[in-house]
């Protein structure tokens, strides 16, 4: 028997199951090997590893579908992906960054068994998992052998607010406080920060029969914007993240009445992880301020390049360490030329580089299309769009 620590829950319908929830390790087929995954070894200069990352959590499902039929559809899926898999005397293994798919055939139809090395891995693998098979149609009533009924999902926490403070004139600085923080160190730089639909107030996502996470209300109905976690401090237990305050904006309100004790929901981490070349181009806009200062704060010694980034007030600028080689440059919106216009000037190298961009929409569409235009192939570049600006 495993237990992990179960977020404590700020009201809703969602079980309350005191500090601790034991969870089954169920007995799956056996041609499946278990790696334990130690994520923090793909990032050693920044990140270790909690106690949890050792164990090994599976789930299984059976398929009523044709094994074969099932078997080609996984197999073509993956080769249309480029991921790597190992074929099987009776199924399949797939290995995924999040864990690993194991397909094998019974007489009832097609198991599927997934491995990961956290239980929030595990249920990140399962929903990505279910998303591809709805994608095929495959019948919706499987259930999943590691479900816990009505319990919010692994990737929720609740935290406390410690402080929020306006750091710079352009941006406030939101300290979060609680006991499940320490996962937003690794495995993914940003979050969402949930906020319920009025009707709704006090009730939080559950997991549900199927294993999947319902949202009272329904999802499009919450409010769940993306921010980058800054910095996470483990000894203290708390969580950065800065908001750049911008007309109109619901996390900006949010901000100017936020005082400490405020409970806040968020859930991640997600998204990308550090850029890997030796060379390294960085271009952001106010948003991705701090998205590019985690990752200047993380990056190996070797690593060259040039940063560039979009500020609206002067004195939004920011000393950021640099672990690595590359320069910093800041560009006042309306005074100094447009990210476009410097990306425009990027003189590239022939091979190992990376030019990560990420802004408004528009602005990241026209990027990719130059940076395409000028050879970069899709691998070498990482083009985000995080804002986008809405049409009078
Ligand atoms: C991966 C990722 C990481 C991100 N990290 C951060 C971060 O660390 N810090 C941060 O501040 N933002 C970050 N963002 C951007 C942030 O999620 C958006 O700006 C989001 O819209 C803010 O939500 P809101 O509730 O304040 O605004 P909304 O209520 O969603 O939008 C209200 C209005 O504001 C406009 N708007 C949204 N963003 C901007 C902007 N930047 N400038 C001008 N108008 C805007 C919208 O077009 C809309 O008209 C990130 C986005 C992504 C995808």
């Amino acid at each position: 028997m495993l237990s992990r620590r179960l977020a404590p829950q700020i009201g809703g319908p969602a079980r309350r199951s005191g500090e601790f929830l034991t969870v089954r390790l169920l007995a799956t087929e056996r041609f499946c090997a278990m790696p334990s995954r130690d994520t923090t070894s793909l990032h050693p200069h920044v990140f270790r590893a909690p106690s949890e990352i050792e164990l090994s959590m599976q789930t299984t499902t059976l398929l009523h579908i044709s094994p074969d039929y099932g078997l080609q559809m996984i197999r073509a899926r993956a080769i249309e992906r480029s991921l790597p898999f190992e074929e099987k005397s009776n199924g399949l293994i797939l290995d995924l960054p999040l864990g690993q798919i194991c397909a094998s055939k019974e007489t009832a139809g097609l198991r599927l068994t997934l491995t990961a090395s956290d239980q929030m891995k595990l249920h990140l693998l399962q929903e990505a998992v279910d998303h591809r098979l709805d994608e095929e149609g495959v019948a919706l009533d499987r259930r999943w052998s590691l479900t816990e009924l009505g319990v919010v999902p692994p990737t929720l926490t609740f935290a406390t607010v410690v402080s929020c403070e306006r750091l710079y004139p352009s941006y406030y600085r939101v300290r979060l406080s609680g006991a499940s923080l320490e996962r937003f160190s690794r495995d993914g730089l940003h979050f969402r920060l949930l906020f319920p639909p009025e009707a709704y107030k006090g009730q939080w996502p559950i997991v549900s029969v199927n294993g999947r996470v319902e949202w009272p209300g329904g999802i499009s109905q919450w409010h769940r914007p993306v921010y980058t976690t800054r910095s996470v401090n483990l000894e203290k237990g708390t969580l950065d993240f800065d908001v750049f305050a911008h007309d109109g904006g619901r996390v900006t309100d949010w901000c100017r009445t936020l005082r400490p004790g405020v409970e806040a929901a968020i859930m991640g981490p997600g998204g990308e992880w550090l850029p890997d070349a030796r060379w390294i181009a960085l271009f952001g806009d106010e948003t991705a301020l701090p998205a590019i200062a985690r990752i200047l704060e993380s990056l190996p010694e070797k690593s060259s390049g040039v940063a560039t980034i979009v500020i609206s007030d002067p004195r939004d600028v920011q000393h950021l360490d640099t672990t690595g080689g590359l320069t910093v440059r800041w560009l006042v919106r309306g005074k100094d030329m447009s990210l476009l216009d410097e990306l425009k000037k990027l003189q590239l190298p022939d091979g190992d580089r990376f030019v990560w961009i990420a802004s408004e929409r528009s602005e990241v569409n026209q990027a990719r299309d130059m940076l395409a235009d000028r050879g970069l192939q899709k691998a070498e570049m990482r083009v985000a769009s995080y804002w986008s600006r809405q049409k009078l």
